[in-house]
């Protein structure tokens, strides 16, 4: 009796693992994304069923999923870094989480200054930090560049969040590798004169501001905007409105451009598959809903934004490579700290 129940035990135990799911795929693939789960989960799907290889996906803000793999080391599982930002993915680099690697597919799909030139991360989207004005209070045609932001005109009109945040950190990387760093210094000195208030609150808190008459512009992220045209949040909604799109910087380097991206975690068990998915996201038919799910711009040049991203209008971009946001950023922070941007 004893043994026949065993047997049932072993020959129950042997079903399960045979049709447990987790072992039906031969090969896995563990992706580590500051992207939240709603906008990266489907397209993982989609690369599943055309490839076999199950990808298990973890979700973190950027700054701890970047603490995460460093701390893991080489026992990481991670194989795909997924992350905001071009100042992010250099600090993963330089943390020694990534690995370099070539790629023909990438190289011709990624336009080259949207990517590390050692082959350390690929840029997969990309966002403008762009002005937006509230044509109300202020003319568009005393709107020109980030640079004419420090002009006395602008003194308590703008509102931006604070020099903690990347964003703004690779924005004055890309000013500092556009006019040196006298000239920004000077720059940021007087910009931070014209803030109509103490830096709080993420993108979408200054667009709220300008709407409610606390200040003319704000520098902001444009896939923020896009979000908030597209809110269910009514407040959210009429701020948008309120406000226009301006692209600074057109009659000289262009528009502040920055990027999500993609990389090969250093210590990763299944590099060839982290390079067939990141392959995949370069993909024509991926690009188009990687960047539109998120608001952003495809980084493929042969591939359109969405109708909302192009009712903006079309703009010249910094053609900048932006692993110089990376190698400026230690510089550009001293710079803000300087001038007092809290
Ligand atoms: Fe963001």
């Amino acid at each position: 009796m004893m043994t026949k129940l065993y047997n049932f035990l072993i020959y129950a135990v042997l079903v399960s693992i045979l049709v447990s799911p987790s072992l039906a795929f031969s090969q896995e693939l563990n992706v580590y994304s500051a992207r939240k789960e709603a906008l990266i989960k489907p397209i993982l799907d989609t690369f599943t069923k055309q490839t076999g290889i199950k990808v298990n996906l973890i979700t973190a803000k950027a700054d701890a999923l970047l603490k995460r793999i460093e701390s893991e080391g080489r026992n990481t599982h991670a194989d795909v870094f997924i992350t905001t930002d071009a100042g992010r993915l250099y600090r993963a680099k330089e943390a020694g989480v990534l690995q370099a690697f070539n790629s023909e597919v990438l190289e011709k799909a990624i336009p080259e200054n949207l990517r590390d030139p050692e082959g350390y991360w690929y840029g997969l989207s990309v966002r403008a930090r762009t002005i937006l004005y509230v044509d109300k209070y202020i003319d568009k045609s005393k709107l020109s560049t980030y640079e004419a932001l420090a002009e006395p005109e602008f003194k308590g009109k703008i509102c931006i969040r604070s020099s903690n945040n990347i964003y703004n950190q690779s924005l004055v990387a890309s000013m500092l590798e556009a006019n040196g760093e006298a000239k920004t210094q000077q720059w940021a000195n007087k910009f931070v004169k014209n803030l109509a208030r103490k830096p709080k609150g993420g993108d979408r808190d200054q667009v709220k501001a300008a709407a409610s008459g606390q200040c003319d512009v704000a520098v902001v992220n444009t896939y923020y905007f896009g979000k908030m045209l597209k809110s269910k949040k009514s407040k959210e909604l009429k701020a948008a409105q309120a406000v226009k799109v301006f692209w600074p910087n057109q009659q000289d380097r262009g528009t502040h451009v920055n990027v999500s991206g993609a990389a090969i975690a250093k210590h990763s068990k299944n590099p060839e598959n982290a390079k067939r998915l990141i392959e995949f996201l370069s993909s024509k038919e991926s690009q188009q809903w990687y960047a539109s799910v998120n608001y952003e711009y495809p980084a493929r040049a042969d591939v359109e934004p969405s109708d909302l991203l192009k009712s903006w209008g079309t703009f010249k971009s910094d053609t900048l490579n932006l692993a110089k946001l990376g190698e400026n950023n230690a510089k550009a922070v001293m710079i803000m700290d300087r001038a007092g941007w809290k």
